[in-house]
């Protein structure tokens, strides 16, 4: 969906709002949290993945040989540490055969710019379809950042997959990387001066984590 020129996936469904709604609600604590985020990233696992490609195969049934399917391009879901952890489960619960790279960036106090300080992705082939787990799209810095890295790790079908995101970084991702498909399940109003999304949902890290 298209809203103000903005190129971004809004995932519109009625699961959606009311889980979103419970994970902005700050009186939410982390088990009802962590329950929310893994059933809404099961929804965006399966609108990502809607032209994944696949194999036809032969299956037996009790009664009968008949045509199946099995999954023939390779997953790798990249979440940005830490919050990103908190979707890793909703999108293996939907798609069990995908690898798992991780990516960990921390921004210079003096700079203020992201720089990497974990990477571990596997192989990436041509190929592969890779996911960016992050579930606040803010200022679109690390976001960024992440996309830069991957690609240079020859990833090629990228998808960024969010929570909640902001004008603000839809637009720097747009500009910077617009062959990148972003999808959400809450497109917000804007970015408060500490770079918090609002409305939002506080910090999604603390909040998944219990460090509040
Ligand atoms: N990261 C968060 O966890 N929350 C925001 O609102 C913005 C960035």
């Amino acid at each position: 969906m298209k809203k103000n020129s903005l190129r971004f996936n809004l995932i519109d469904h009625p699961l959606i709002k009311r889980d979103i709604t419970i994970i902005r609600d700050k009186k939410t604590g982390v088990e009802l949290f962590r329950t929310a985020v893994r059933r809404l990233s099961n929804i965006l696992a399966v609108e990502i993945n809607k032209d994944l490609k696949l194999k036809t195969i032969s299956v037996e049934t009790p009664l009968e040989k008949t045509k199946g399917y099995r999954i023939n391009q390779e997953v790798v879901l990249i979440p940005v540490l830490r919050a990103g952890l908190s979707m890793v489960n909703g999108f293996l619960d939907v798609i069990p055969e995908s690898k798992v790279g991780h990516i960990g960036l921390q921004r210079n106090e003096e700079t203020l710019l992201p720089f990497e300080y974990y990477f571990k992705v596997p192989k990436i082939k041509n190929s592969s379809r890779i996911i960016i787990l992050d579930p606040m799209l803010a200022t679109g810095g690390s976001a960024s950042e992440a996309l830069k890295y991957i690609k240079k790790k020859n990833g090629k079908e990228i998808f960024f997959a969010c929570l909640v995101a902001a004008p603000e970084g839809i637009r720097k991702l747009n500009r910077k990387h617009p062959d990148v498909k972003i999808f959400g399940a809450a497109l917000d109003r804007q970015l408060n001066s500490k770079g918090y999304i609002l409305p939002g949902l506080g910090d999604a890290g603390d909040r998944t984590f219990g460090t509040l």
